[in-house]
């Protein structure tokens, strides 16, 4: 059997970390039995009937932030308020059918119901007055809802692939709206009839969902059609154990973009929160693939920690492309410049970038060590570098510049084989030697290894830096 999932996102305006990982979920699953050999498809649905804020610019925020972190659909997106002809006629069939029935209660008449219950201390529950009324009671001039004519009796049992077999009385779920009376479907059908002609096999959500799985059986049940497997997930907790919320920082996925987080560090981090392969903390997207199934989806609920996400972030940076890594940054190096890099300096930033990245948890700190290797001279030292260049250290620096141009070889051995041996004829210790030299190289007091900048930002450049110091002693 080929399965096929779906992420079905009601826009917000952002993709939200929950939906993140939902999509993550979907997708895996789907790409893990496709590679298989039993076909998989990832579809995506976008819930698009709450029209205030449906705007084309929340929905571009989802297909924005599933492009980044990777989890591309197969297909087109479908809209599911473009739907609402075919949701009306799916409501229209069970009409004919008999298995749902035109409701005449006014809006006032159930408030008034729903009233009366709650002053006896009752959970109010429609009481299907109209499900056996025959139709010519209807009063005229009154635009009818339409029910479902749910099952009385018994019970609605969903095997569910996460959280195992749960139940639920019929007499608990009362008969509900398909479709209101100004004709519009209500969300529960319209998903339903979209799962349907979806053709999905596997329903994999946050367990927030739970209880509509258990009314949408019974609707799949009345159209005759198979109900889709469920999967109903936890959902992510904040570190102190609260559902996710906004007080809880950052909830789009776009944020950590803009933090500097890498989507596969993202991803990663997302795939463990609430599903585990042994021990196993960095797991590449491949072998996500490879090992992803349901059975490994934890019962509770997981918690987001920022600290860990970077912990893995910085991990992912380290192995990161050099090239990659410079393309990355270039956009936030621009701002900082004030201009785009010159091609020679993006060369030697990416010559550069090894020494860096090894250093770098986010991007952003990796954008601030990377200045140094896009800076043009004169550099400007900072308060703590320029403390460390006293007229001591600038004449030390002189006699460095002098020995640095007499070498025949530029290299970081020749290099500091010449510093330590200057270092041990003047008596003088590492440090005070090789501070200075990384201030005024660098303009900062921290660096990668202060002979491989020398190396990457070659003889010319190194020597016009230290020059630019000592000059004007
Ligand atoms: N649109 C729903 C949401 O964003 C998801 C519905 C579903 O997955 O069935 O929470």
């Amino acid at each position: 059997m080929t399965v096929v999932t779906r992420f079905a996102p009601s826009p917000t305006g952002f993709l939200h970390i929950g939906g993140a990982r939902t999509a993550l979920f979907n997708w895996l699953f789907a790409r893990h039995h496709d590679r298989h050999g039993d076909g998989g498809k990832y579809l995506l649905r976008v819930e698009d009937t709450d029209r205030k804020r449906s705007t084309e610019a929340a929905v571009e925020a989802i297909y924005d932030g599933l492009q980044w972190l990777g989890l591309d659909w197969d297909g087109e997106a479908i809209s599911q308020f473009s739907r609402v002809e075919r949701h009306r006629a799916a409501v229209e069939q069970l009409l004919a059918d008999g298995h749902a029935y035109n409701c005449y209660c006014t809006p006032e008449e159930l408030a008034e119901l729903r009233a009366e219950a709650r002053a006896n201390g009752q959970r109010w529950r429609y009481d299907g007055r109209w499900r056996d009324r025959d139709p010519s009671d209807a009063p005229a001039g009154v635009a009818p809802a339409v029910r479902l004519k749910a099952p009385p009796d018994g019970e609605t049992l969903i095997e569910d692939l996460v959280q195992g077999k749960v139940r639920v009385a019929n007499g608990e779920l009362d008969d509900m709206i398909l479709m209101r009376a100004d004709g519009t479907p209500t969300y529960m059908l319209a998903v339903v009839v979209d799962d349907h002609d979806m053709g999905i096999t596997h329903v994999i959500r946050g367990d927030d969902h739970l209880t509509n799985a258990f009314r949408q059986k019974q609707l799949f049940n009345a159209f005759g059609w198979d109900t889709p497997a469920f999967a109903h997930i936890p959902l992510i907790h904040g570190a102190d154990g609260a559902k996710l919320s906004k007080r809880h920082g950052a909830l789009g996925v776009d944020a950590y973009r803009d933090q500097g987080f890498l989507p596969e560090a993202l991803t990663n981090y997302l795939l463990r929160l609430g599903w585990s392969h042994g021990d196993d903390e960095i797991i590449s997207t491949d072998e996500a693939i490879s090992w992803f199934g349901l059975e490994n989806v934890g019962k509770s609920p997981a918690r987001f920690d920022v600290e860990k996400l970077t912990a893995l972030n910085g991990n992912y940076i380290r192995q990161c492309d050099d090239h990659r890594l410079v393309e990355l940054i270039l956009p936030a190096l621009t701002i900082e410049l004030g201009r785009e890099p010159s091609q020679p300096l993006k060369e030697r930033l990416e010559r550069g970038m090894r020494g860096l990245k090894d250093r770098a948890k986010t991007v952003p700190e990796l954008v601030e060590s990377a200045m140094l290797y896009v800076h043009e001279r004169r550099i400007k030292l900072n308060d703590k570098a320029l403390k460390l260049v006293d007229e001591e250290a600038q004449y030390r620096l002189q006699s460095v510049r002098d020995g640095f141009a007499a070498l025949d070889q530029w290299t970081e051995d020749a290099l500091e084989a010449w510093v330590k041996n200057f270092a041990e004829e003047t008596g003088t210790k590492m440090g005070k030697v090789a501070q200075p030299l990384r201030a005024v190289l660098t303009g900062t007091t921290v660096s990668p290894s202060i002979f491989e900048v020398l190396v990457v930002l070659g003889r010319e450049e190194s020597l016009g830096r230290l020059g630019d110091a000592v000059d004007d002693a």
